[in-house]
C-alpha cells in the first residue's frame, strides 16, 4: 500500500460543487478521488484537476447502481487502507414548475430524488464507514441545502419560503436528519459529520440566476472536511454560519 497523506473521496466530483470541491482538497494537500457516473465526463475531470496540480484518481460511483459502493469501498481499502473524508456531494432536483408542490409532486419524481439525495448517500456512508473510522480524524460532509431547513420553510417572512420544491427540500431536509442521528452515534469516535449548505450557485442544479459563482462554493465543504478534533460535529452550516434545522 502506498504511503498516503489523507484521503478524500468526493462523489459527483466532475462538475459544479464537486469538482470545486476535489480542487481545493486537493490544492490544501489530499489526495483525491472523485466519484463520477460517466467515465467520459469522470476523466475529463480528472484531466482539469490533473492540470491544476492536484494528486488525483477517478472511480466509476452512480448512486443509482448500489453494487459501484462496493467497488468504490474497494478500490480505497485496497489503494489507501481508510478513508479520512467523505463528501457526499451528488445531488439532484428534478422539479418542472408544475411538479414541484406538495400537493401534486408526481410519486416517480419523489422517489427518484430520494434515491439519489438520501438513500444512496446512506447507503455509500455505512459502507464507507468502516474505512473512516481507520482514519485518525474522519470527515463526513453531506452537501444538503438551506432549502432543507424547516425551521426556515415555516419562519413568517423567510427569504426561503417561495422556494418550495417538496421532493428536493424534503430530501434534504431527510438528509440532515441522516446528519443529525449519524453524529450522534459517532460522537464518541474520531469521526464527525456535519450538513453542508454551499450557498445558491451557478451550477446546472443552481441555474444561471444564482448568485455565487462555482470558485467560491466549495468553501463550506473543504471547511468541514478538515475541521479540527475540538470542531462542531451534527451541525448544518453555510460557511461560519450555523443554520436552523
Ligand atoms: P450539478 O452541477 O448539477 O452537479 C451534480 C453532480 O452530481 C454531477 O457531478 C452529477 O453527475 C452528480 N450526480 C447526479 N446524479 C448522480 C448519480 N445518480 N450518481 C452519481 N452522481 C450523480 O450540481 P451542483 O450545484 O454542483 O450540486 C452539488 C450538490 O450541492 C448537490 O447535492 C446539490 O443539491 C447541492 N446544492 C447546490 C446548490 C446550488 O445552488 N447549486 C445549492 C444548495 C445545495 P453527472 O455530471 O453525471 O450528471
Amino acid at each position: 500500500m502506498a504511503d498516503v497523506k489523507k484521503v478524500a473521496f468526493v462523489t459527483g466530483g466532475n462538475r459544479g460543487i464537486g469538482l470545486q470541491t476535489a480542487r481545493e482538497l486537493g490544492q490544501s494537500g489530499f489526495e483525491v478521488v472523485i466519484g463520477a457516473r460517466d467515465p467520459s465526463k469522470g476523466q475529463a475531470a480528472l484531466e482539469e484537476l490533473r492540470a491544476a496540480g492536484v494528486k488525483a484518481e477517478v472511480v466509476l460511483y452512480d448512486a443509482r447502481r448500489p453494487e459501484t459502493d462496493a467497488s468504490v469501498k474497494k478500490h480505497l481499502e485496497e489503494k489507501y487502507g481508510r478513508l479520512d473524508v467523505l463528501v457526499n456531494n451528488a445531488g439532484l432536483i428534478r422539479e418542472e414548475l408544475l411538479a414541484r408542490n406538495a400537493s401534486t409532486v408526481p410519486e416517480d419524481i419523489l422517489r427518484e430524488t430520494f434515491e439519489t439525495n438520501l438513500f444512496a448517500v446512506v447507503r455509500l456512508t455505512q459502507t464507507l464507514l468502516p474505512l473512516l473510522k481507520k482514519a485518525p480524524a474522519g470527515r463526513i460532509v453531506n452537501v444538503s441545502s438551506i432549502l432543507g431547513s424547516l425551521g426556515l420553510h415555516s419562519a413568517e417572512g423567510s427569504p426561503i419560503a417561495a422556494a418550495k420544491a417538496f421532493a428536493y427540500n424534503a430530501s434534504k431536509s431527510a438528509l440532515n436528519a441522516f446528519t443529525v442521528h449519524l453524529a450522534d452515534e459517532l460522537k464518541d469516535t474520531h469521526v464527525k459529520v456535519n450538513s453542508a449548505h454551499p450557498g445558491w450557485v451557478k451550477t446546472e442544479l443552481g441555474g444561471p440566476h444564482a448568485p455565487m459563482d462555482v470558485a467560491d462554493s466549495a468553501r463550506t465543504s473543504v471547511r468541514l472536511a478538515t475541521l479540527a478534533a475540538d470542531g462542531p460535529n451534527g451541525g448544518f452550516f453555510h460557511e461560519n454560519d450555523r443554520l436552523p434545522w
